[in-house]
């Protein structure tokens, strides 16, 4: 058995030497309630990034020499708890250990006809629900609109898109390669897509690809993508604050626009969103994303590395943009 601590609080970008990878003792005899797991995917997400650090947050720290967890699928090795048998898979926050022991509490059984295993990470996962609550409970998306979405190429960001493609709005992603945008056009039917790190002046290039101004942003990003977005928002607009990626390594804080009198003169909503506020929604998103998954309106990607030691990097390389859509590790 083995298992990945956090060895040291990363200080700017993760390095390998913040995780370690240790040999874990086999699981004990189970006890009455318990159940043994064997770990087959796991997620890695941008957020646990703040997680390895001591900041004070909406979700716990991780502690150092500590293992790390994250969404996982895992199968039921052997079960002494009523609710689950032997061959189930199951999935929630589970530690980043090839076996573990669990009591089954927050964890969900999955159906492997329904999807494939990693889906249940993805976008029938934490980053699917993300992309459609966060759309429609703060983003509030009416046909003929305009939506930009910023991180359009990755797990959220690329299910954003194609919720506003379905409901009917002109959508523009923007993501870091001219083969991500091109995978974005071609296999998620974005309208136009925009490449930050190769285009010099941004706010024109959102203007050029936005006739009509922008109603609704949601932003995967932060920073000086988010400020470019600003000079293009239209009286009214709703902008979704789902995610920082920008600065979630940054040592001190970029300068940065005020976005105040953006607001104020746009009449405009910001908002910052947790998925985990919306865990009410959560069935009605799952109906609706396997619906239209089943229909064919929506399509998906992920970015599968193998092996439990490449947990650390695979977690590593999102901030260097090596996935297109769900990043996942299989086990
Ligand atoms: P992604 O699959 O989008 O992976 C991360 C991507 O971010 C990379 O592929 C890269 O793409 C891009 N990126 C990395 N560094 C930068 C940078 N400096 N500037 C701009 N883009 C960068 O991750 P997720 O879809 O899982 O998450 C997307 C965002 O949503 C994250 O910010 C995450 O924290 C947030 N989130 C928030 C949730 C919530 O409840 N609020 C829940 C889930 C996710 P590229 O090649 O385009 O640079």
């Amino acid at each position: 058995n083995k298992t990945i601590l956090l060895n040291s609080r990363p200080v700017g970008k993760p390095k390998p030497e913040d995780f370690k990878i240790v040999s874990a003792e086999s699981e004990k005899q189970l006890s009455e309630g318990e159940m043994l797991l064997k770990t087959m995917y796991v997620s890695v997400d941008p957020y646990l990034r703040g997680r390895m650090t001591d900041a004070d947050s909406y979700i716990p720290s991780f502690e150092l020499n500590h293992p790390i967890e994250s969404a996982i699928v895992a199968e039921v090795l052997g079960s002494e708890n009523k609710n689950f048998s032997e061959g189930d898979i199951v999935t929630g926050l589970l530690d980043w250990k090839k076996e573990q022991i669990s009591d089954g509490k927050d964890l969900m059984r999955v159906d492997p006809d329904q999807a494939p295993l990693s889906a249940y990470l993805g976008v029938l996962g934490m980053t699917g629900l993300t992309a459609y609550l966060g759309l429609m409970n703060i983003g509030k998306p009416k046909k003929d609109e305009t939506l930009v979405v910023s991180g359009a190429a990755g797990a959220v960001g690329s299910i954003v898109g194609q919720i506003g493609k379905i409901l009917g709005l002109h959508v523009v992603g923007i993501a870091g390669s001219d083969e991500k945008n091109e995978m974005l056009k071609q296999d998620f039917g974005f309208d136009e897509t925009i490449n930050y790190k190769t285009t010099q002046d941004i706010t024109k290039a959102i203007a050029d690809a936005c006739p009509k101004g922008v109603d609704v942003y949601f932003d995967n990003v932060g920073g000086s993508v988010s400020d470019a977005v600003m000079f293009n928002i239209n009286n009214f607009a709703r902008i979704v604050n789902c995610g920082a990626i920008s600065l979630y390594n940054a040592t001190e804080m970029p300068h940065s626009i005020s976005v105040q009198p953006f607001l104020i003169q746009k009449r405009a909503l910001m908002q910052g969103f947790i998925v985990m506020d919306y865990a009410s929604q959560f069935p009605e998103a799952i109906g609706q994303l396997s619906q239209w998954l089943k229909e064919k309106k929506l399509n998906y990607t992920e970015t599968v590395v193998e092996g439990f030691d490449n947990i650390p990097q695979a977690f590593i390389d999102l901030f260097d943009g090596k996935n297109k859509g769900k990043m996942v590790v299989k086990v």
